[in-house]
């Protein structure tokens, strides 16, 4: 397959961009670097600046590359806020760079014949569920502007795939997390927010401590569960979803998860097994639903796929990751 990540330099598209590579398929990187970073894009890839705000930036490639007498089969895109917190007080750039962002690039890829989309979605699609496992046909209700903004997002492309004969493959991430084996790349951000390098920073004594966002909510020990899945795990998952829409000519709709939940405590307690973990409790952070566990039974079902790598690879890399970067 000839594939074009966008947002290849980010977490989520450098590492899908490593396995499309190991799995021996071709791609090109659009990004803008607004906060991907340009050492993360696989040396076998080709690279190009654009935002996919601008339609010219994407047209360029896709032009050129059919022009040069291979077109792209298969587009990804990975290039989105993700922030909750940010997303409740800047919910107009949310709304602006995911969803214009990706009617941008579809019109783009309308324009250009390229008919296979790959999407990243987000758990926070089904917002506070009231059922503990989440199946893709659940109700969705978000609860934040960016679970809003991806929900506009994959509604956007039901209705494009149906006008314009395209094929998608919605991927609904659940907590992802942990960094590739060879720790070329991981989550590399000025400003960590998620549990998992945030925990580590504290343990590389980069912070003072992990707060702990609430342990008033309703589950076993008071604090949030999550369901957290390997990035490699996740970014393989990716490699398999484009060749099921490509070669089956299909659409489908995925969670990714691992299919278990830990607290943010039993989070905490796992990592404390392998490194020191400074924390302390705080009040609840806005916007954050109790508990969000994936079934991905439909996953394992048509794509045949199964996440290799449990919560101790996923604490271990990231630790190993976030040392080598103090070691630069
Ligand atoms: N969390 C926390 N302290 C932190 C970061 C996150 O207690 O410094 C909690 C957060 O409140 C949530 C869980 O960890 O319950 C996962 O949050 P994260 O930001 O990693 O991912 P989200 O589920 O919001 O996408």
């Amino acid at each position: 397959m000839k594939v074009l990540v966008v947002g290849g330099a980010g977490y989520i598209g450098s590492h899908t961009t490593y396995e499309l590579i190991r799995a021996g398929h071709e791609v090109v990187v659009l990004d803008n670097l607004a906060t991907g970073n340009i050492k993360s894009i696989h040396p076998s890839a080709r690279f190009f600046w654009g935002d996919i705000r601008r339609k010219s930036d994407i047209t360029r490639v896709l032009q050129a590359e059919a022009q040069a007498g291979k077109p792209f089969d298969v587009a990804m895109h990975f290039a989105a806020k993700l922030i909750v917190p940010e997303s409740l007080s800047q919910p107009l750039a949310y709304y602006e760079n995911n969803v214009e962002g990706l009617r941008t690039m579809l019109e783009a890829l309308v324009d250009c014949d390229v008919r296979n989309i790959v999407f990243s979605s987000t758990a926070a699609v089904y917002g506070a569920p009231e059922s503990s496992i989440c199946s893709e046909g659940d109700p969705t209700v978000p609860i934040n502007p960016y679970g809003e903004s991806k929900l506009a997002c994959e509604k956007m492309i039901e209705w494009v795939a149906a006008a314009h004969d395209l094929n998608y493959c919605i991927l609904r991430y659940f907590n992802v997390a942990g960094a590739d084996a060879s720790l070329e790349i991981g989550l590399d951000k000025d400003q960590l927010t998620h549990l998992i390098p945030v925990l580590m920073q504290a343990s590389l004594g980069i912070r003072e401590q992990l707060y702990i966002y609430g342990n008033d909510y309703d589950t076993p020990d008071g604090t949030c569960i999550r369901d957290y899945v390997h990035v490699t795990d996740l970014a393989q998952a990716h490699v398999l979803g484009a060749e099921y829409i490509l070669g089956k000519q299909a659409s489908l709709r995925a969670n990714l998860g691992s299919g278990t939940g830990f607290s943010v405590k039993e989070v905490v307690d796992a990592a404390a097994k392998l490194f020191e973990v400074p924390f302390s409790y705080a009040p609840r952070r806005a916007g954050d639903p109790p508990k969000l566990i994936a079934s991905i039974e439909h996953a394992q079902e048509v794509l045949g796929w199964k996440p290799q790598l449990d919560l101790r690879a996923i604490l271990e890399s990231d630790y190993n990751f976030r040392k080598k970067l103090l070691e630069r």
